[in-house]
């Protein structure tokens, strides 16, 4: 006999630790018993379209048939066999094809588990880099405020200081050096004061950095901020003038999400390290990339420790490679591109009467990322109820409402979620 509903949900409560929640949790989570398309079907019978792609990763919805039949078709060969010593054509195809879409001069791919996993290894990279280099001193990473890499302990200490809790991380954390946030305003000229400040913070502490770390042009979970991408030129320059690695996180604006394949496109800038996960399997399993150049790569191999110390049981697993080679399959014959200026479209009209409404502190659109940003602190289980009731599916965080929904979502669809946000801005 199947569980029931209401008896699953008190198992999930008994047992079940839910990301960033207490244990027990507070708010009861909403029963999700199938998706397809854009839409989440409930225990319950609600079907609810989603604004959030599963934190930013299912761009192409969910039961896709292509998808799902790279997956069945891998698991009738292999579903996984170690990445030492053997090798196979879904990783192999994953790499070329990602050296292949990624800003020319990155040439080698770690594939590893999770976001925050390849920010561990991208460090790792930087810190062996230096030291083949007798650079040991060159160890601490800077980067702006505002920022989210990932919730183990090496990202954690490039998190936003604040929104991270450093200080509740004191002598856990190693300490980085932090600038302030970049200027806000994809559209907005950069400000010479800004690229100054962060010339003199990196003259003042070249001797001890091994590389710069940040999100480019968006930055997402520390604050959905966008800047302006002639900061990220100036940290190309600057970060040579200075000796120091550059390492783009692109976990979260990879793969289409600001209108151009990677968000370093819009400087036309390419990092030492680029760091992929997130909608890499387009949402279906977890799996991540750093990526580095050559001169990385070959000072790494020249070094004391000739190799990068790193390798995850289930690194390159032929499965989760197969459904991104898949997913990759699909970005390929850029239809994508047309998808996402609709959606910026569609989510400039829709939250446009926000700004109009009281509580709302800013209204901002870039590729397929929707923000209000409120006054206040956003009420989760007011917001959800509201949003719910909507027929949408969004998480709001601190006193942001916000959407990434499905490169595929339809117009209908997009003012559903355009609808709950406004909604949402008004009542939570
Ligand atoms: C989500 C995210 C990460 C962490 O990825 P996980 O797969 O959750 O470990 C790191 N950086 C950015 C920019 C992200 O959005």
């Amino acid at each position: 006999m199947e569980t029931s509903a209401a008896d699953l949900l008190a198992l999930d409560a008994a047992h079940v630790w839910h990301p960033y929640a207490p244990m027990p949790g507070r708010v009861a989570p909403l029963l999700v018993t199938e998706a397809s398309g854009v839409r989440l079907r409930l225990a319950d019978g609600r079907e609810l379209v989603d604004g959030m792609s599963s934190w930013w990763a299912a761009i192409h919805g969910y039961r896709h048939p292509v998808l799902d039949a790279a997956l069945t078709g891998q698991a009738g060969r292999m579903s996984h066999v170690m990445f030492g010593g053997l090798t196979h054509e879904p990783a192999i195809t994953l790499a070329k094809t990602l050296v292949d879409l990624t800003p020319e001069g990155l040439e080698h791919v770690f594939l590893c588990d999770s976001g925050s996993v390849s920010i561990e290894v991208a460090v790792k990279m930087c810190l062996q880099y230096q030291r083949s280099r007798g650079r040991t001193a060159k160890r601490r990473l800077l980067t702006w405020r505002g920022g989210y890499h990932g919730d183990t302990f090496t990202p954690m200490s490039v998190c936003d200081p604040d929104g991270g809790m450093h200080s509740l991380w004191r002598g856990v954390l190693p300490e980085q050096v932090f600038v302030p946030e970049p200027p806000a305003g994809f559209a907005t000229p950069p400000e010479q004061s800004y690229v100054d400040t962060l010339d003199a913070a990196l003259a003042e502490h070249a001797e001890e950095l091994a590389a710069v770390i940040v999100e480019p042009v968006v930055q997402g979970a520390g604050g959905m901020r966008f800047h302006h991408p002639g900061y990220l030129r100036a940290l190309r320059e600057l970060t040579r003038k200075h000796d120091v690695l550059l390492v783009f996180d692109e976990i979260a604006t990879g793969f289409g999400r600001t209108g151009r394949m990677f968000a370093a496109e819009h400087a036309g800038v390419t990092p030492d390290v680029l760091c992929l996960g997130k909608a890499l399997t387009g949402g279906y399993l977890t799996m991540a990339a750093a990526l580095c150049t050559p001169e990385v790569a070959e000072a790494i191999t020249r070094g004391e420790l000739p190799v990068l110390a790193h390798g995850p049981t289930f690194m390159g697993n032929p499965l989760v490679s197969a459904v991104a080679n898949a997913s990759l399959g699909l970005l390929a014959d850029g239809a994508w591109e047309a998808d996402v200026a609709r959606i910026e479209a569609g989510l400039r009209r829709g939250l446009a009467p926000a700004r109009d409404l009281p509580g709302v502190r800013d209204v901002r659109v870039l590729g397929a990322i929707g923000v209000l940003q409120l006054d206040h602190e956003v009420d989760l289980g007011v917001a959800t109820e509201v949003v719910t009731a909507k027929g949408a599916w969004l998480r709001p965080f601190r006193d942001l409402v916000y959407a990434m929904p499905p490169y595929v979502t339809g117009d209908d669809d997009l003012a559903v979620i355009t609808g709950a946000m406004l909604a949402a801005a008004e009542k939570a």
